[in-house]
């Protein structure tokens, strides 16, 4: 009898459904026989920039050694880091993407004997990630869209090993201040670790914003993520990382992969951090294109929620995966949100200013061609 693989791979895997990205560019070309050049992605929370100059010749330069193994430590990666963010190189862990992070913390902390903390609407990542090792996941109601914190603090049980925390999260854009993130920490048992999933907080300014760096030395018990590949520009060559104590990194090094982040990546991300100019970009398009949405939005007498990454969620209505595929059919690729419990929304990610007007005119006409369903 044939064997049957689907019962033999372990408990948390055999429910799992992979993780929804965005509809690629190319893909969508294809299937509607467009110009990739005629679609526009607001999908992923890319930068609309492109890359930095910078970070695309320290790219060009890293491919004429593209025979050997990267520096396995990425140590140029980690002096840059370490003056930037003032800690120590051996506090931090690099990863394939952040979301890599995310997984090696989850496999080094939890198993199946644990309880995972998470909020509603957080990123998709951690119940996966929480699943896949077989852990329970315990996903606590949100608040007005964003996390309830003190919800999270009582959810938290003598089994609890790891809290997600995303600040700002995606996909609601919601944010807490610095205060009530210290707050929380302040609740939570030094034996259980908060991930504080910070892959949106270049966009935040203001002396007062959420900085869970300036909470390390506090919180023995906290972990920051961070990612290039957001407001840094640098999604495709997946880098990310985390700051801890450097006795949490210890431990996270040894079941990173040795060779994680390739040395393109590495080079790239070490450039762009000396590239302020480029941050600086990033962050005027960003806040100039929420407004533009967000107006657009107003016009159309739509509700939003009001985000602090580069995205925003828009209540669309009943009909938003309808909405959606008509959105595909004007070479306009947004994110449905419905497999986060958002079946009324659609997120999409702040483009250009002219990406965005596309984006608004296409919703428009969506919106009335769909009659009012909605
Ligand atoms: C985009 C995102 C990440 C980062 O993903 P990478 O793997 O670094 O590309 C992490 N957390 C959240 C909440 C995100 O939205």
């Amino acid at each position: 009898m044939a064997v049957d693989y689907q019962s033999l791979a372990v408990k948390g895997v055999q429910a799992l459904s992979p993780y929804q990205p965005g509809k690629p560019i190319d893909e969508l070309a294809r299937e509607l026989g467009l110009e990739p050049s005629d679609i526009i992605k607001l999908a992923s929370n890319e930068n609309p920039l492109g890359p930095s100059e910078k970070a695309l010749a320290a790219a060009r330069s890293a491919l004429s050694d593209l025979c050997l193994y990267p520096d396995g430590n990425g140590y140029e990666l980690k002096r840059a880091l370490s003056e930037r963010y003032g800690v120590g190189m051996d506090q931090i862990t690099l990863g394939n993407g952040s979301n890599d992070v995310l997984e090696v913390i989850t496999r080094c902390f939890a198993d199946t004997e644990s309880e995972v903390v998470f909020s509603q609407y957080a990123f998709a990542v951690y119940p996966l990630v929480t699943q896949a090792i077989g852990a329970r996941g315990v996903c606590v109601p949100a608040r007005d869209w964003g996390h309830d914190l003190d919800a999270m603090a009582d959810a938290i049980t003598e089994r609890t090993r790891l809290v997600f925390v995303a600040n700002p999260n995606n996909p609601t854009g919601t944010v807490h201040t610095a205060a009530a993130i210290e707050a929380f920490l302040a609740k939570v048992p030094e034996r259980v670790l908060v991930v504080l999933d910070e892959a949106y907080c270049e966009y935040l300014t203001g002396d007062d914003s959420p900085d869970g760096v300036r909470l390390l030395s506090r919180f023995p018990n906290l972990i920051v993520c961070r990612t290039f590949s957001k407001a840094w520009g640098l999604a495709a060559l997946r880098v990310g990382y985390s700051l801890s104590s450097p006795d949490i990194a210890d431990i996270l090094n040894r079941v990173r992969q040795p060779f994680n982040v390739d040395s393109v990546a590495l080079a790239a991300a070490t450039a762009v951090l000396a590239d302020e100019a480029y941050l600086e970009r990033s962050r005027e398009v960003n806040a100039a294109g929420l407004k533009q949405l967000a107006e657009g939005f107003d016009r159309m007498g739509l509700k939003y929620i009001p985000s602090a990454g580069n995205f925003i969620a828009v209540e669309v209505g009943d009909q938003a995966a309808a909405v959606y595929q008509t959105l595909l059919q004007h070479g306009v690729i947004v994110r449905p949100v419905a497999g986060y419990g958002m079946p009324r929304h659609l997120r999409v990610s702040v483009g250009l200013p002219h990406q965005n007007d596309r984006f608004l005119d296409a919703l428009a006409e969506a919106l009335t061609a769909g009659g009012e369903g909605g």
